[in-house]
């Protein structure tokens, strides 16, 4: 059948995100949100092309917000769905791939849950709603560690004794595996190379801040380890610190783990170096207008991402190019000019007239003659993940 339809669902502990994806479409057909689930506030968003709207949800839990998307997916679609693509955050080592959900695969998602006790039970709630109101469809869990499961023993182990890593997990897996995958294979394509070719250093840069090193499809090394928190600055997250800051903050401030937790994870970044705002927007205009806070935090950010890219590049034989996306990838030019700016070492050399002009929202290339690629390019998990369910759905059974 052509152009099947796909509903893309990333379920949070209060909000279901989701976009109706049709094949070989760009865009979707409709997306939105239902957010402030489980409060008397419970609401869902959408739009569809030009349409949009927001209506209360009378019974806020997940189960009512999944039937509103029925009703609908019935109003947009004019065929009947073929899968549910969940996007899951950790799949541990049991996930290389994306997986039909059985009764099997939620049992792995719930033992990972140690390693994402945030996110996981959240994912897994969202799959339980969606399978009892679209029963009679395939759903498959897509993870966004998964891609990163190709990573070398040398990449992902840390350097602690070996019982930590083989009873208990403790090993680095990263994340935003389903971006990473997506830019890079797009690259390729702009780059006139076969789908997934190259040698590819990409930096995610949203709210969440990862940077990865890919070669002929498969991820050989990331920024991001046991959690999210390690490797670059982000919004409000410190990455990399001294692993001695935690009994350091214990002995001199009396600290608990919980303090610790919410300095590193909500506290810190961009945030936190600036004193002013984890937003990258609000920080640029504030640099310019001379904030000191504002202008430091945007050079530990760039210094420290491009410190990470040239430690990534030693897994490559040579560089085809670097990619920028998420909001700041995607919409920073300062970024991108003072990141590459340190660079240098790589051969990699920006057009600033390029950097400056790209329109908002399409991908293109912002390098200077003689220099490898430097991409641009949108993310788009949401369509990566209706693409692999599709693929996986046409596989054939082993
Ligand atoms: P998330 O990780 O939550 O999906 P996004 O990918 O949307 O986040 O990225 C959010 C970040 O992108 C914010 O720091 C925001 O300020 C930044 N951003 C969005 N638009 C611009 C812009 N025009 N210039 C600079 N930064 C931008």
């Amino acid at each position: 059948m052509e152009n099947r339809l796909v509903l893309v669902i990333n379920c949070g502990s209060s909000s279901i995100k989701f976009a109706l994806r049709q094949e070989g479409q760009s865009l979707p057909l409709a997306s939105g949100m239902a957010e402030r689930l489980a409060t008397p506030q419970a609401s869902l968003k959408w739009r569809a092309g030009e349409q949009q709207q927001e209506s209360a949800l009378a019974d806020g839990e997940h189960r009512s917000a999944m039937a509103a998307l029925l009703a609908l997916i019935e109003q947009f679609a004019d065929q009947p769905l073929s899968a549910v693509g969940h996007r899951v955050v950790h799949g541990g080592e049991h996930f290389t791939g994306a997986s039909i959900i059985d009764a099997g695969v939620m049992d792995a998602i719930q033992a990972n849950a140690p390693l994402a006790p945030l996110h996981n039970p959240a994912n897994l709630n969202g799959i339980r709603a969606a399978r009892q109101v679209f029963a009679s469809i395939p759903h498959v869990a897509i993870f966004d560690t998964a891609f990163h499961q190709s990573m070398p023993a040398h990449a992902y182990r840390y350097a602690l004794p070996n019982e930590l890593y083989s009873v208990h997990g403790v090993r680095r897996y990263g994340f935003h595996g389903t971006s990473h995958q997506y830019v890079t294979n797009q690259a390729s394509l702009m780059t006139g190379l076969a789908m997934g070719e190259g040698a590819w250093l990409s930096a995610h840069l949203g709210n969440g801040c990862s940077s990865c090193v890919v070669l002929d499809g498969k991820s050989l090394d990331t920024s991001m380890g046991l959690t999210p928190l390690e490797g670059l600055v982000m919004g409000t997250r410190s990455g990399d610190v001294d692993p001695n800051l935690h009994a350091h903050l214990a002995r001199t401030l009396g600290w608990d783990i919980p303090r610790i937790e919410q300095l590193l994870n909500r506290e810190s970044g961009l945030l936190g170096l600036s004193g002013l705002s984890n937003d990258m927007r609000q920080l640029e205009q504030a640099r310019a207008e001379g904030h000191s806070g504002a202008h430091l935090a945007v050079e530990v950010f760039c210094y420290r991402l491009a410190r990470s890219l040239a430690g990534l590049a030693v897994a490559l034989p040579r560089l085809d190019g670097l990619i920028f996306t998420g909001g700041i990838g995607e919409n920073s030019a300062l970024v991108r000019a003072l990141t590459v700016n340190h660079l240098a070492i790589l051969g990699l050399k920006l057009n600033a007239e390029a950097n400056t002009s790209l329109p908002r929202g399409i991908a293109g290339a912002i390098q200077n003659i003689g220099s490898p690629a430097i991409l641009v390019i949108p993310t788009d998990e949401e369509r990566q993940i209706a693409e692999e369910s599709l693929a996986l759905l046409d596989a054939p059974t082993s």
